[in-house]
């Protein structure tokens, strides 16, 4: 009998990525030595990211999350972007790091860096799980990458399609019914 599971192939599975995001919580402890950070997740999709990645970092950090929307249920990105939920706090004067889960068009990237710079924050940081190069639109600065990947759709830790599968442990290609 064929189950959701057999439509979804693992590309990264949850102790690869346990192991990176340990790299990257002890890169951004290094890059912001003596700091107190805020880090802004970017929901829905940072979410299980952005809890295994604070408790990485030994720092005092501060939380914070934004909310956008830019996909809908599609699987193409529409370039659109709008704040859902916004900041509780003011980051003037303050180091961020912003928590995503893909950078895909760079696109609600963009938007978010252009926001935050309204603000006036002492530094911006971005940390992304995934990136996918090929599918670029603009020129992001990325600070932070957890895995390159091919211009795939992906599913899992936190990633969605049409609302599900975000609570995937690992990370996987869809390739079921859309
Ligand atoms: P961008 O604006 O960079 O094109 O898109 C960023 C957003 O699109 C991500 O935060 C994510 O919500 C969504 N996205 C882009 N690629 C994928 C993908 O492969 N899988 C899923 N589930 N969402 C994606």
């Amino acid at each position: 009998m064929t189950t959701w599971r057999d439509h979804i192939d693992v590309l990264y599975d949850a102790e690869t990525i346990k192991r990176r995001i340990a790299e990257l919580g002890a890169q951004i402890t290094r890059d912001l030595a003596g700091r107190s950070p805020i880090f802004v997740g970017i929901l829905k999709g940072s979410v299980p990211f952005f809890a295994d990645l604070i408790r990485a970092v030994d720092l005092p950090v501060q939380c914070e999350f934004m909310g956008i929307s830019s996909y809908g249920d599609d699987t193409e990105s529409s370039g659109v972007v709008q704040i859902t939920y916004d900041l509780t706090k003011t980051i003037e004067g303050q180091d961020v790091v912003l928590v995503e889960d893909i950078v895909d068009t760079g696109l609600s990237m963009q938007y978010l860096l252009a926001s935050m710079a309204t603000r006036r924050p002492r530094s911006v940081r971005v940390c992304t799980l995934l990136e996918k190069p090929d599918n670029a639109r603009v020129k992001i600065p990325l600070d932070y990458v957890g895995f390159r990947i091919p211009n795939e759709f992906v599913i899992g830790y936190g990633l969605d399609y049409a609302g599900k599968y975000r609570n995937l442990p690992f990370i996987g290609v869809y390739r079921g019914p859309t």
